[in-house]
């Protein structure tokens, strides 16, 4: 299997350097490593340390917890599982401005003196939450059945 991924890159300060990988494409090797609900992609494991991107192991045998294991090779029909960066993009202007904006937006907030303009003001705050999250996240396996492109191979 073949995952494509860009690389997000956000400098938040000088030394904090946010990475959130970001899935283009997929070119699967089997039909059973997308329908098991015991693998995902990830950087991350349980403790939010980053352990490299990559397919993992997601063990869910104990009820509370579950942990992140990479693996190499698909364990459905042994082929190797290849992560391929396309591309390292720097989105620390667009996260500055988001932020910017969020804090303008902040302020107004609380000046505002009606619920409509609450409202207006609330919708927009909360649409610059959700796309700053986004610039955070990796690309879990969700969203890969949604970018296959079609077997390596027709066996
Ligand atoms: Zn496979």
């Amino acid at each position: 299997m073949n995952i494509e991924i860009e690389k997000w890159i956000i400098k938040e300060k000088e030394i904090i350097c946010n990475v959130a990988h970001k899935i283009v494409a997929v070119t699967k090797c089997c039909d059973d490593i997308l329908d098991e609900d015991y693998l995902d992609t990830t950087s991350k494991d349980d403790y939010g340390t980053y352990i490299g991107y990559g397919v993992k192991l997601v063990r869910t045998e104990y009820d509370e917890y579950c942990y992140y294991k990479g693996i190499k090779y698909c364990p459905f029909c042994g082929k190797p599982i290849n992560i391929i960066v396309d591309d390292t993009i720097d989105y620390t202007d667009s996260y500055n401005k988001l932020k910017e904006r969020q804090g303008e937006l902040y302020k107004k907030l609380n000046k505002a003196d009606s619920v409509k303009s609450r409202k207006t003001i609330y919708t927009e705050v909360e649409e610059i939450n959700k796309r700053i999250s986004y610039m955070y996240k990796d690309d879990g396996i969700e969203i890969l059945s949604d970018l296959v492109k079609g077997s390596e191979t027709s066996d």
